[in-house]
């Protein structure tokens, strides 16, 4: 596995693979790798000659007062995984060098940035899709692969995407959970104990609205009311937003006529971290 820090670099060696006829498959991550990153990786070499992961904190994504500074930094150990995992070629730029002094362009995907985690987080996919855009001209990849974990995120790429007239085919991983059903995240690590014990209710009262969806049930609010009584038990996290939205517009559903999303946020209440996970209903994203 190669690894290359310098964009230029990068640049260039994603230029030589294409000349030679070799496509690129591209997994975007901020480190301190679990299996959820890795399972994108084998999806992306699946369909392609050569993989790159980046592994890049983006600053321009947290909005004051979030975790950038304490966020995990485990570049060593993630090499290894990266490695052992496949990856053909790692890519770790510094911030200085994604965004040099004077730098001044950001991309808005208006309406959608609003909604769901946008609503409390006003930059946040203004940062992501800055730096994925870049990471796009900067790597070439004919297929990109996001998680489902981060189901707005990936909405919202698709958005940029089809809006930009972007060559890049942008694939899906489905959400890869701990035993329990916790989605697997970076952030877990900062969960105390008795966080982490009621932790895996966030992802049973998703499978309890879904059991609901599966016996016929078409009303978001009642949904919604599921969720929220399995949320109720655990006074070790609050929801911020639980909701049941068009996987196209993320405009809330009332009535299901074909494929959901459900989506929760929710902050713990001894270390505030805030986790996010979902489900799809009828189908996948
Ligand atoms: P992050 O490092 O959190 O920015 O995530 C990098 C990529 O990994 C994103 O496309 C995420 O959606 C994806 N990802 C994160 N956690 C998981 C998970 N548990 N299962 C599948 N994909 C994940």
């Amino acid at each position: 596995m190669k690894i290359v820090n310098s964009p230029v670099e990068m640049k260039n060696l994603s230029i030589t693979l294409q000349r030679s006829g070799k496509t690129i498959g591209f997994v975007p991550t901020m480190g301190a790798l679990h299996q959820g990153h890795l399972s994108l990786l084998n999806i992306a070499a699946k369909s392609t000659d050569a993989t790159v992961m980046s592994i890049f904190v983006n600053p321009s994504q947290f909005g004051p007062g979030e975790d950038y500074d304490k966020y995990p930094r485990t570049f060593e150990l993630d090499s290894k995984k990266a490695q052992d995992a496949g990856c053909d070629i790692l890519f770790a730029p510094t911030a200085q060098d994604m965004y040099p002094p004077n730098y001044s362009s950001y991309v808005d995907v208006a309406k959608l940035d609003t909604k769901l985690c946008g609503a409390t987080r006003p930059d946040h996919f203004r940062g992501v899709c800055t730096v994925v855009l870049k990471f796009f001209n900067i790597v070439n990849p004919q297929i990109a692969v996001f998680g489902q974990k981060d189901a707005q995120q990936l909405i919202v790429l698709r958005r940029m995407v089809s809006d930009f007239n972007l060559s890049v085919s942008v694939e899906s991983g489905p959400v890869i959970r701990e035993k329990d059903g916790l989605a697997m995240s970076s952030r877990n690590k900062y969960l105390t104990p008795h966080e982490r014990r009621d932790a895996p209710l966030i992802y049973k009262g998703l499978k309890g609205a879904k059991e609901l969806f599966d016996s016929g049930e078409r009303d978001g609010d009642k949904l919604i009311e599921m969720i929220k009584t399995h949320y109720k038990s655990s006074a070790m996290f609050t929801p911020e937003y639980i909701e049941v939205v068009d996987i196209v517009t993320l405009e809330p559903l009332k009535e299901i006529k074909d494929k959901a999303l459900i989506a929760v946020a929710c902050k713990t209440s001894e270390s505030k971290t805030r986790l996010i996970d979902n489900i799809v209903l009828g189908g996948e994203l």
